[in-house]
Parts: C-alpha cells; sequence; structure tokens
C-alpha cells in the first residue's frame, strides 16, 4: 500500500466487515496509484475506528439521494427531455448536495417525496375559476379544504394566481400546517367576520356590490408613495416626471415596467395587490430611453431595481433594452448593479430550465462580463421553497451565469411565524424557521439580504406580529447564525421616512425602550443616529411607537418640510 502524500488523516477500522480495497489515481501524482478503502458507510462502527495513521478507511459520503433517486425525482416532477438535458449536460443536481440538504433537513425536505403530483394539467390556475378548478381537482384525490365560499370573497377582492410548482409544494397530508398553502391560498378569517357573513348566503348581484365596496377600502398604498415619483429637467428644459419609477434613496431607483405587472403567483398578503389588480395609481414605464436620460442627470443612482409585480416576468429582449446603454455609454459609468426583484425562483423556477431561458441568460453572460452586477431579488420565507429539486436546478443555473442570487424576506404570521395554541406567536418554532432557512440559502451560496415587517395593507392583521415578537425571533436567528449566514442588517420596516430597523431592547434608567436607526432614509444623513421609542408590547407597526423622550422623533420635522415639498412638486405636475 502506498502511503501517498495526498492522504493526511488515517484511520483504522476495527467493525467486522471486510474492506473492500481499490485503487484511485492521486490529484497530485497521476501517475502513482492510491490504494484506498472502500468501506459501507452504513456499516462502520465510529466508536470501533482509531486513528493509527496507516490506513484510510474513506467513508462515500453522506449519500441519502442516489442517482436513482435523482431519475425518479425528474419523473415525478414532469420534466420535460429538454430540462433533462440542461441539468444532465450543466450538471445541476449533484447527488452530493442533493443527500447533505435531505440529511441536514428531512422535516423541510420535498426532495424525496414519492407522491404524483396532483396538479400536471396546466403551468398557471388563474382567477375565480382556477381557484375552483384548484378545489375540483383536490376534491377528486380526497381533500377537502372547507369554507369554500369564505375563501371565494377573498379571491374576488384580491384575485387568485397560483402555479403547479407552488401548489404541488404543498404538503396536502397536512396542509393547514403549510407555510406555502398559506402563501398562495386564501384563509378563512383573513377577511374580517362582519363582512364574510354579509357575503355568504347573499345574492350574485349583492355579492358583487360587497366585492367592489370592500375592494374600495382597501389601502394599498400608504399615501405617500405617489411623492416618490421622480422627475428631471431634460434637454429642452422641460420637466418630465417617470411615471413607472419611484426614487426615494439616493443609490437606488425602483422601475416599474409594463412587462412586470404580473406575478407568477399572488401572494395572500400581497403589499402591491393595487399594483397587480390594476387600480388607477398603478407605477407603470413604459419609456425604457426615458430612465437613462434620468439617470444621466442622476449621478446619485448606482442601482436600477427593476420590480412589478414580478421583475421576472420581463423578457430578455427589454431587459437587454434597459442595460445595453449602461455597458456602452460612458455617462451611465455611475450604474454598478442591476436588481431583479422576483419570486419565480419560489414558483416558476422550472422556467429557468428551458431552452428558452438561454436569451435570459446571455443578458445575464453580457453584464457578468461587463462589471455589472446582476441581483437576483429572491423572496424566500420557508426552508420548504428551496428544498425541491426544481429550485435547487434553476438556483445553479442562474449562478453559472454569474447571478448573484439574495434572499430578503417578509416576517409573515402563518407564512415565516408560527403561533401558540393561544394566539401568542411561537418565538422558538418562528426562529428556527428563519435559523434552517439562513443556513439552506448559505449552502446553495445564496446571501441572506434581510428580513422585513410589511407596511401594514391589504389584511395586514392575518399576517402582522408584535414589533416586540418580532425583535425576540431576530435576537435568536442572530444568536444562532455564523456571521456569514446572517441577514446583512437588522430587521426592518419601511416608512414614508425610511425604513426603521429594530437593532433590540435597552433599559433608559428604568424605562424599557426599542434601540431604532434608520438603514435608508429620505434624508441619508439620519442613517447615522440611533434613537429610543417606548417599549410597546403589542404593537405591529413601527410608525405607532411613540418617542422615549419629548414629544417627536428627531427627524419629524424635516421629513414633513421634505414631503411638503415633493407634493409641491406633484401638485404642479398634476395641473400643468
Ligand atoms: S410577488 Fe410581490 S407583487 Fe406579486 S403577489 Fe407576491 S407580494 Fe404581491
Amino acid at each position: 500500500m502506498s502511503s501517498g502524500n495526498a492522504i493526511k488523516s488515517e484511520w483504522l477500522c476495527k467493525s467486522n466487515h471486510t474492506n473492500k480495497r481499490r485503487q484511485i489515481m492521486s490529484d497530485t501524482n497521476a501517475e502513482q496509484p492510491i490504494d484506498v478503502a472502500v468501506v459501507d458507510p452504513k456499516a462502520l462502527e465510529t466508536a470501533a475506528c482509531q486513528p493509527n495513521g496507516t490506513v484510510h478507511a474513506r467513508q462515500q459520503g453522506i449519500n441519502d439521494v442516489t442517482a436513482l433517486d435523482i431519475e425518479q425525482m425528474q419523473g415525478i416532477y414532469g420534466y420535460s427531455d429538454e430540462a433533462r438535458q440542461i441539468i444532465k449536460n450543466e450538471n445541476l443536481l449533484p447527488a452530493g448536495l442533493l443527500s447533505r440538504l435531505h440529511a441536514s433537513y428531512p422535516q423541510h425536505s420535498g426532495l424525496m417525496a414519492k407522491e404524483t403530483h396532483m396538479f400536471a394539467e396546466k403551468d398557471q390556475y388563474t382567477g375565480l375559476s382556477g381557484f375552483r378548478k384548484v378545489v375540483e381537482i383536490l376534491q377528486a384525490n380526497n381533500i377537502d379544504i372547507g369554507d369554500i365560499e369564505e375563501r371565494e370573497l377573498f379571491v374576488e377582492v384580491y384575485r387568485f394566481l397560483a402555479t403547479k410548482h407552488s401548489l404541488n409544494s404543498i404538503d396536502w397530508t397536512n396542509f393547514y400546517e403549510d407555510s406555502v398553502f398559506q402563501l398562495v391560498m386564501p384563509q378563512p378569517d383573513m377577511i374580517n367576520k362582519q363582512t364574510v357573513a354579509e357575503y355568504m348566503g347573499a345574492s350574485l348581484a349583492e355579492k358583487k356590490k360587497i366585492v367592489s365596496d370592500y375592494q374600495e377600502k382597501t389601502s394599498p398604498h400608504d399615501g405617500n408613495q405617489q411623492l416618490n415619483k421622480p422627475w428631471f429637467e431634460n434637454e429642452q428644459g422641460e420637466i418630465e416626471f417617470l411615471d413607472g419609477s419611484q426614487h426615494k434613496y439616493p443609490q437606488c431607483q425602483l422601475i416599474f415596467d409594463k412587462t412586470t405587472q404580473n406575478c407568477f403567483s399572488f401572494c395572500t398578503y400581497c403589499f402591491r395587490h393595487a399594483q397587480v389588480r390594476g387600480d388607477e395609481d398603478m407605477f407603470i414605464q413604459k419609456e425604457i430611453a426615458q430612465i437613462h436620460r434620468y439617470l444621466k442627470v442622476h449621478q446619485e443612482v448606482t442601482d436600477l431595481l427593476i420590480t412589478g409585480g414580478d421583475g421576472g416576468y420581463m423578457p430578455a429582449s427589454r431587459l437587454e433594452q434597459y442595460v445595453t446603454p449602461l455597458m456602452e455609454d460612458r455617462e451611465l459609468l455611475h450604474i454598478k448593479t442591476v436588481r431583479l426583484a422576483t419570486r419565480s425562483l419560489t414558483f416558476q423556477p422550472e422556467m429557468i430550465l428551458s431552452a428558452k431561458y438561454d436569451k435570459m441568460l446571455a443578458v445575464f453572460d453580457k453584464l457578468h462580463e461587463n462589471g455589472i452586477q446582476l441581483a437576483w431579488m429572491a423572496h424566500f420565507s420557508t426552508p420548504r421553497e428551496l428544498l425541491n429539486p426544481t429550485t435547487i436546478a434553476a438556483i445553479r443555473r442562474l449562478q453559472r451565469h454569474g447571478v448573484v442570487i439574495r434572499s430578503q424576506s417578509p416576517m409573515m404570521n402563518h407564512i415565516s411565524l408560527f403561533e401558540n395554541k393561544d394566539g401568542s406567536i411561537d418565538i422558538d418554532r418562528s426562529a428556527q424557521n428563519w435559523i434552517d432557512l439562513a443556513n439552506i440559502i448559505g449552502t446553495m451560496h445564496i446571501s441572506f439580504h434581510s428580513m422585513y415587517c410589511a407596511r401594514p395593507t391589504g389584511e395586514h392583521h392575518y399576517f402582522t406580529a408584535p414589533l416586540s415578537a418580532v425583535s425576540k425571533i431576530f435576537d435568536k436567528i442572530y444568536r444562532a447564525l455564523p456571521s456569514i449566514n446572517r441577514p446583512s442588517r437588522h430587521i426592518s420596516m419601511t416608512t414614508s421616512a425610511g425604513k426603521i430597523s429594530i437593532m433590540g431592547e435597552c433599559d433608559v434608567r428604568g424605562e424599557r425602550a426599542f434601540a431604532l436607526m434608520f438603514t435608508e432614509g429620505r434624508n441619508m444623513a439620519w442613517l447615522d443616529k440611533v434613537f429610543l421609542a417606548k417599549y410597546d408590547e403589542t404593537t405591529n407597526d413601527v410608525k405607532l411607537l411613540k418617542p422615549l423622550a419629548g414629544d417627536t422623533f428627531f427627524f419629524e420635522e424635516e421629513l414633513a418640510q421634505i414631503e411638503h415639498d415633493l407634493a409641491a412638486a406633484l401638485n404642479n405636475r398634476l395641473k400643468a
């Protein structure tokens, strides 16, 4: 036996099984064969092994998922020949990775699920008829989700859209506990009891009126979003407003392109439902060149954020029109990152595993080769969204083309936060969801950008949790994670003033307080200051917190002035 210099630590196993030997070629000396003992890891008795410096009993690794399993899962997921070929050619589903994920997180993993998928007929199920079709398929499989009329009221108010991937991701043997079930399927108690009571048993005409009256009452925007519409003076000295854009923080400009006004599935908590439902105050960017004109006079912008709806809806040819000048025009050298905000990795990852998607990958390659970061902003909030072969393969395919995937995720009750029986938040279970998620996305080379509490829109009461509970959960997550897997900032909540982070709790001369700090602000100078608010055990909205000392927070007077000036500019525009 060669002692081979590539083998550092060697172990002699004293178990009874016979070690088979084979020869492999050393990396360091291709000519010289090295003997390696091949053992069945399941037969190894760890306690019986001890180092003796002479024999290397090489284990075969974690092999919970075999090549045969991978073949079978591609059948269960109904992959086309084309998708299978792409996966094979690009090594998108390595057994070692799948085995590690499945072995580490069996409680979340759908990798080895053997059930035939129920939803195979269509890619998407849309509107009331789509919802009814889903219910029909479930019933044909002896699954009754109940409360159909109440769920239909929600569908009529907020619309319904679910992909076959999201529906097949649900663990239907335990759907009440399933996060994706809560994420895409309407639930009882989302809409208040009084409206539900009026709706149940009403005539068709009455139902229509109840729905439209209720839609009027929902408040998708916080009222100040129109103030974020940017404007600039063009070369002719005229004022131009951008109708499909927001520019609230200096470095980042949001674009709501005309092609991204849809989503792959609709989240039940959607805080942009005006945008995807087509209400009058939608932001829609039609002209691409106008964005480039704006950017040339706003050298402080470094990041373009393509969002919607879902930024993943933008066709490759249109994305190319947005990004080509960024690579070719010296006056746009200040743009360093294009962010694509999309939930397609959760809802329709199979689109990335197609030859049709190659055009998009070519645009990503071009960006990468020209030094512009393509940041893919995913919104994972539960481990189950990642632990399926399609999402894993899609992530790996994007990464091969220089795409940097980051995850920014809302903390939502019933989805990524969980309740005790008494309705209080289960701090430990909720924290564990995020700890597992953070470690999984770390394994997948995805960076954990942020966690946030959503603005109070839609049926906020159902999804919200007290800031005090959220802060405790965040503390546990932060302590449990290695620094490189932690979210890049403390948990934050968006207000008209900016994004306010909850840094934690403190005690000031015997009075309990929240320590707060801006991570983004209408005035970026505000980011330097920690400020204190009275501790509140029950509130779920950072806007409702009161200053620990005095009547107002330090930024409020200046904010009022900034908003006044923006509103005046907007009014002038509307009068023009
Ligand atoms: S992806 Fe965003 S915009 Fe679309 S439904 Fe979900 S929350 Fe709303």
